[in-house]
């Protein structure tokens, strides 16, 4: 059975250093329960390691969390990789580990808080997150698909770190599932915005860094469950499977 799935796929948590200390894995799956979202990815830059308690504080609720990270290439534009499985996830944040160079300065970039499902903090992340990697744009690209994830261009109507503003335009030849955009355009301005890329699917996300943006920007896709399987055939419109344009809910 097919059904209508609420996806906010881009949000942060307090591990990102430019992100609200607030966000703890246990805020942002209370509020995405509040905004009525079906799915949502956790995608902290360059790194994942809040994505395993922000699933643990969905077990049980009617909230899929899916693994997910903003990897920085070195032409500093930003990807959105999602995964169904966290081992997947886990494999993506030891390549990315070892093409980031530097070390965090808190007092400078931020705070890159590990907080549990408990709003315990676990640790504290010293990696540059905030920096860029090593990987090309084609390489991460490339890296993301290896791993069995999806790999979607972020926020691709925004100045900074947006493929469009940093290359000028989409390498035709780029694998990218899918691109995105954010909650100030939206999907339908999107099509008129960037009416040559027609055959992408696009979504938009809120890439919350605040607990009162979650759920701010939503893709309305129609799927079977919550998983990057399903999500897949929603971009390829496989089976039934699609993204709702259209006026918002
Ligand atoms: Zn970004
Ligand atoms: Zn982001």
């Amino acid at each position: 059975m097919l059904r209508e799935f609420r996806c906010d796929l881009h949000i942060h948590t307090c591990l990102s250093p430019c992100a609200d200390l607030e966000m703890s894995p246990k805020a942002i799956v209370e509020k995405s329960l509040k905004e009525k979202l079906d799915i949502i990815a956790i995608c902290d830059h360059n790194s994942s390691e809040n994505v395993v308690y922000a699933m643990k504080a969905a077990a049980g609720k009617p909230l899929v969390v899916l693994p997910g990270m903003e990897v920085t290439t070195r032409e500093e534009v930003h990807l959105i990789a999602l995964f169904d499985r966290l081992e997947y996830v886990k494999k993506l944040q030891a390549k990315v580990y070892n093409r980031l160079p530097g070390v965090n300065d808190e007092r400078i970039f931020g705070c890159q808080a590990v907080v549990n499902e408990l709003d315990e903090v676990e640790g504290f992340n010293d990696h540059l997150l905030i920096g860029a990697t090593i990987f090309s744009i084609e390489e991460a690209v490339a890296v993301i698909h290896e791993l069995g994830g999806l790999a979607v261009a972020s926020h691709i109507d925004r100045e900074g770190f947006g493929i469009i503003s940093h290359l000028g335009f989409i390498p035709p030849d780029l694998k990218l599932d899918a691109l995105e955009v954010s909650a100030a355009m939206g999907i339908t301005e999107a099509r008129r915005e960037f009416a040559e890329l027609y055959r992408m699917p696009f979504i938009e996300s809120s890439d919350a860094h605040f607990i009162r943006d979650v759920g701010k920007g939503v893709t309305r896709m129609c799927l079977g469950e919550g998983s990057v399987k399903e999500l897949k055939m929603a971009f390829r419109k496989e089976q039934g499977r699609c993204i709702v344009e259209g006026s918002h809910a």
